[in-house]
């Protein structure tokens, strides 16, 4: 048994990793697109391509449908795999919509190649409930089957638990259990139950975008929040929030409106939160049919009567003339705003228009809740709009006045320790860890902090 990684092991895009079982036989965990640097010295081609062989491939298995873990999946397509997409029902739900859209930014408009790529998808797909494990058919004598874990990242995300019974050379081989993480979410996360970790893994595969740091408590980060809104209200300033459409926009709604209706001020209460995004919006939607994969603490407002995803004071844009009419109407305005619009690194998307028009206003403020990737807008504002210095939009260089923001907890990941605890806590532990999805930095400091919890267990840094 083998893993490679073919992504997510130069930073925290791109994530594709292969369980080889046996010589006939592997199975594919996510299929990611790379973004921001970590695209450069790629060709477009092979940044999009499946550089490597899939003849193997029984099977993918996607942990949830963020882009950098599913964007890849169109040409995994293209280059002819036609096995099961295996998937919570919630990740099935959301996957097609992630795909069209993957497929109208990066490849084509043609609507007659969307909707094959789209019915492919739809036949392949295979939803699984969760914690229940399903057995993945295989060439020959070797076993495997799979679990998928509620990991509390972003609706149906899941960690994956695959038990492997290889056969090498008619010989029955010891049985393993492989542990694949995707992305765990933050303990006292918003909306979602936090991850609890298996009961035994010889080996897991662990993320650690967040492996070198700690995040605000919950209470800090909301009163973070909460002072950022109360500057914007005292001079009428637009707070833009650069957002991924799924999970975190959902989490700060949730929390916005706890903040509106505790909120003592009336104009903090009557604050306009608009969702500039008809993404974001349908994701909105899913995440309140799903409302059995809530937790307690939400369950507990919908029981009150509350509607924490749908409250009076929020407005949800769709057209393209809507949206430019909206930035208009926040330039004109007397009134404080939150504008919440993707993408969540500004690297495209409709923010890059609010971030154009507000950027060099002193009353505005850009608030990031999410990881900013090396070499995207987002990185660039956070690295030089605090010392006054500028960026470049389409071209343009634009001096930042506007505030900037950074609150860390809306990341949608496990911090530092979150992680450390996700590999603690599992009874009969690992022999051996493969640190992927991070900086360098993020994963030579979880490897530290991993190595003091046995000496024993192997911790190694995933390579390409
Ligand atoms: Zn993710
Ligand atoms: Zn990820």
């Amino acid at each position: 048994m083998q893993i490679l990684h073919h992504g997510a092991v130069n930073g925290v895009t791109g994530s594709c990793h292969q369980l080889i079982v046996d010589a006939h036989n592997s199975l594919l965990v996510d299929c990611g697109l790379f973004q921001g640097a970590e695209t450069s010295g790629r060709g477009d081609d092979d940044l999009l391509s499946i550089e490597f062989g899939i003849s193997t491939v029984q099977a993918l298995l996607v942990t949830h449908c963020h882009i950098d873990h599913v964007g890849r999946l169109p040409y995994l397509l293209a280059t002819g795999f036609n096995g099961p997409i295996i998937a919570t029902e919630a990740t099935a739900a959301l996957l097609p919509m992630v795909i069209e859209d993957a497929l109208k930014v990066g490849v084509t408009r043609n609507q007659s190649i969307i909707k094959a790529c789209l019915a492919r998808l739809k036949e392949q797909l295979i939803t699984v409930p969760y914690q229940q494990w399903f057995e993945v058919t295989l060439k020959g004598a070797s076993r495997t089957k799979v679990k998928f874990q509620p990991a509390g990242h972003i609706l149906g995300s899941a960690y994956i638990e695959i038990d492997v019974k290889a056969h090498v050379k008619g010989s029955e081989q010891a049985a393993k259990r492989v542990v694949f993480s995707g992305d765990l979410g933050a303990t006292y996360s918003p909306l979602l139950a936090s991850p609890k970790s298996p009961y035994k893994a010889d080996i897991v595969v662990i993320e650690s975008t967040y492996g070198d740091k700690n995040h605000q408590g919950r209470r800090d980060r909301a009163k973070s929040l909460e002072k950022v809104l109360v500057k914007a209200i005292s001079d009428n300033g637009v707070v833009i929030i650069p957002a991924f459409s799924i999970g975190r926009t959902q989490e700060l709604l949730y929390e916005l409106e706890q903040i509106t209706a505790k909120a003592k001020f009336k104009k903090l209460a009557d604050i306009e939160v608009i969702v500039d995004s008809p993404m974001a919006a349908k994701f909105t939607e899913h995440y309140q049919h799903f409302q059995t994969l809530w937790d307690a603490e939400a369950k507990r407002r919908v029981k009150q009567g509350r509607q924490p995803l749908n409250f009076d004071s929020l407005y949800t844009v769709d057209t393209h003339q809507e949206h430019m009419q909206v930035v208009e109407y926040l330039a004109n305005r007397s009134k404080p705003a939150i504008v919440i619009a993707a993408s969540g690194m500004c690297s495209g998307g409709r923010v890059v228009n609010y971030l154009k028009r507000f950027i060099n206003e002193p009353t505005a403020d850009v608030l990031f809740v999410g990881y900013q990737a090396q070499g995207t807008l987002g990185r660039q504002i956070q690295q030089y709009g605090p010392s006054g210095g500028y960026v470049f939009i389409d071209g343009e260089k634009l001096d930042v006045k506007a505030g900037v923001h950074t609150i860390s907890g809306y990341s949608a990941h496990a911090d530092q320790s979150n992680l450390v605890n996700f590999i603690k806590r599992i009874r009969k532990g690992p022999e051996k860890v493969i640190i992927v999805h991070g900086d360098q930095q993020a994963k030579e400091s979880l490897k530290d902090k991993l190595l003091g919890l046995d000496k024993s267990m192997l911790v190694e840094i995933g390579k390409g």
